[in-house]
């Protein structure tokens, strides 16, 4: 099997498609394109042969990749199902109508737009519905969790609006709503932005309605990381209560990466117009169909059973991470997400992380509710997709505490690592 750069062929040995589990058939990229097709190859061979712990990231179905590779990738659809600018549009607006129908029907929601490319392009679109560039929103601050379209200073976000930042209760890591509503009365945003990329417990989403009701402010929830669990019913909806929900379809959804926007009937049109033409042209119909293909899955007893294990997995990595001497924001977690401060085994947050991916345990570093140190961030959803159980959790744990201590056989650690991610395959051959 060639792989033809040579900083490919020092950094493994090249995999073959007979020694890894492809989830689709490489055979003939791997002949027309070498190069490209041992890329592909080397990166299925490492997500299959590593701990993927990075809290964003899950493991498609095979049936959702093969929705991604299909010939609707081929097709222009600008515009929405019976409104397009483009001939030929009959099975894109089929596929369309599908995902929006099972979009609305699993969540709940009266409006659905599949079109967002990502979830941040979910959120532009949310302000250029709501807001005027100017505005004052209210979103959790970024040294807390709040996301780059929480008002960054390098994102459009914090460009184009006036950002104030509610923070987390240093001791508890929890939101204090005492300070979400001070701030909503002196400041009167526009909109208030309930979401996070590293909290893990649930936004009282009754709570932001109240503050935003006082103070005449759109909620927007950006629900990007627990929209899965909430389609699995592990989480609680925003849907009743927030005027737009924006989400990604990537996360522990587990369908492609990409994004959406829920709200009811009297924004939708705003919405929509907001997707297209204000801030994306043509939508990628292949990811649309493969979000339906994920909608689909995720209505079913199977998935809700699944995004009750990712918490309760992510429940006792917490505690087996607590035991190892980390300490752990919140006291646990709610979701998939667990955040751990190494601090206490005396080694900083980037250290443990470069000594996590030298053992082979893929993850982040993350703001803590505290001080300017980074503490690790890490999420159940895709080793539990691979089929990982509790067992399997606690196990991670020691291996974690193992690493981050940089104590015992590097190789035997790394070895053991590997051999857990092999028993449990992403994509069984
Ligand atoms: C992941 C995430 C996003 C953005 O998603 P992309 O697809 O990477 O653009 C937005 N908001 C929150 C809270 C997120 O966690």
């Amino acid at each position: 099997m060639p792989v033809s750069t040579p900083a490919a062929r020092a950094a493994a040995p090249a995999p073959s498609p007979s020694d890894t589990a492809m989830p689709q058939d490489f055979g003939a990229l791997l002949r027309q394109d070498p190069e490209i097709g041992g890329i592909l190859l080397a990166e299925t061979a490492r997500q299959s042969s590593t701990l993927q712990l990075i809290a964003a990231e899950n493991f498609t179905s095979p049936a959702v990749l093969a929705a991604l590779g299909s010939p609707l990738v081929n097709k222009y659809a600008e515009g929405y199902p019976g409104a397009r600018y483009h001939g030929g549009c009959e099975q894109a607006d089929a596929v369309e109508r599908a995902a929006v129908r099972r979009a609305m029907s699993l969540f709940g929601a009266e409006h659905a737009n599949v079109q967002p490319h990502s979830g941040s392009s979910a959120v532009l679109a949310a302000y250029a519905a709501l807001l005027r560039p100017g505005d004052t929103v209210l979103a959790m601050g970024l040294p807390y969790g709040g996301h780059l379209t929480h008002g960054a200073p390098g994102n459009f976000s914090g460009r184009w609006f006036d950002f104030a930042g509610y923070g987390v209760d240093p001791d508890s890591g929890l939101i204090d709503y005492a300070q979400v509503r001070a701030l909503a009365r002196a400041r009167r945003p526009k909109a208030i932005v309930c979401g996070s990329i590293s909290y893990p417990r649930h936004p009282d989403y009754e709570q932001f309605r109240d503050i935003a009701d006082e103070a005449g402010a759109y909620l927007i929830a950006d629900a990007a990381h627990p929209m899965g669990l909430i389609a699995g019913g592990a989480a609680p909806s925003p849907v009743p209560y927030a005027d737009v929900v924006c989400a990604t379809t990537h996360k522990v959804l587990r369908g492609p990466r990409g994004g959406m926007i829920l709200c009811g009937v009297e924004l939708s049109e705003r919405i929509d117009r907001a997707v297209f033409p204000f801030t994306q042209g043509g939508a990628q119909m292949h990811t649309v169909a493969a979000k339906a293909v994920a909608f689909g899955e995720a209505s079913t007893p199977g998935y809700t059973v699944y995004a009750h294990r990712v918490v309760a997995h992510a429940r006792v990595l917490a505690a087996a991470l607590e035991a190892e001497g980390f300490e752990i924001t919140t006291g646990g977690t709610d979701t998939h997400i667990v955040v751990a401060d190494p601090a206490p085994l005396g080694v900083d947050g980037r250290a443990a992380r470069e000594r996590l991916m030298a053992a082979g345990m893929v993850l982040d570093t993350c703001a803590l509710p505290y001080g300017d140190a980074r503490g690790l961030r890490l999420g159940t959803a895709a080793v539990t997709t691979q089929g990982m159980d509790e067992d399997d959790m606690a196990r991670i744990a020691v291996l974690f505490g193992a690493a981050v201590r940089d104590e015992g056989d590097a190789g035997l650690l790394r070895a053991e690592v590997r051999g857990l991610a092999e028993r449990n395959p992403p994509y069984p051959g």
